[in-house]
């Protein structure tokens, strides 16, 4: 416990000092808490923290239950399966993994009325990667443009989970996708297909985890999603 504490405090003067040397706005921080138990979450909370991320939906409302006293603003961060969509639009503020229409829409319609829209990043493939969640670069403004027109779904901004590069890697390298992130967000605001109140709420970079965090500051993050850091190591 006094080791979470020593770790929050030491990420909060990490991420000033980085927003100095870069000149850059300070981020906001998002503690990544899944697979770190609801007290330790609670702990954090009575630090000054607000807001969690989670990546699994079954998990993540067990601890909420838990800890349904606190006023913790809740992101989903993780892949999402069809079946799961129900429950996170009751019960997140936030979604940072939006990467296709369909999963947009099912969270439009189940978003229930007396809750404020859905905040959502659209997760970018930016490492063209067959294999990897996130919508592809050409398919970017087509994805916002049908977003644009659900209701219950508010676009805040782009968020991307570059690969891992080796061991060499050095901030140069880890900077790259996210600069192209940033480039992204710049033209989503310059493009005329959208409606410009909705280009004006675009003010979120969802970028940079425990290991590339700086690099992410570096480019303009304005969301880290940090656990390791946080919490230590997840195990299972
Ligand atoms: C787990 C996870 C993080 C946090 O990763 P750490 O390396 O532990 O900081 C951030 N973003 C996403 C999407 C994750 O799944």
């Amino acid at each position: 416990m006094n080791d979470l504490k020593e770790r929050y405090q030491n990420i909060a003067q990490q991420l000033q000092q980085a927003a100095e040397r870069f000149q850059r706005p300070i981020p906001q921080l998002l503690a990544v808490s899944k697979k770190h138990p609801a007290e330790a979450i609670e702990t954090l909370y009575q630090l000054g923290q607000t807001a969690f991320g989670e990546s699994y939906a079954q998990e993540a409302i067990e601890k909420q239950q838990q800890l349904a006293h606190l006023p913790i603003e809740w992101h989903f961060i993780g892949p999402i399966q069809s079946n799961k969509t129900s429950e996170i639009a009751n019960h997140f503020s936030w979604v940072h993994s939006i990467d296709r229409l369909k999963i947009a829409r099912r969270l439009n319609d189940q978003r229930p009325d007396e809750l404020e829209p859905l905040n959502i990043c659209v997760q970018v493939n930016i490492d063209t990667e067959a294999s990897k969640a996130g919508v592809a670069i050409a398919d970017l403004v087509p994805l916002c443009e049908a977003i644009a027109a659900l209701p219950k779904i508010r676009i805040r901004g782009l968020m991307c989970l570059p690969s891992r590069l080796g061991s060499e890697s050095n901030e140069h390298d880890q900077r790259l996708p996210f600069a192209t992130l940033a480039k992204l967000l710049e033209q989503l605001k310059q493009t005329d297909s959208l409606d410009a109140e909705l280009r004006q709420q675009l003010d979120t970079l969802s970028m940079g985890m425990t290991n590339d965090y700086q690099a992410a500051i570096a480019e303009g993050a304005t969301i880290v999603r940090i656990g390791t850091a946080l919490f230590g190591a997840r195990t299972a």
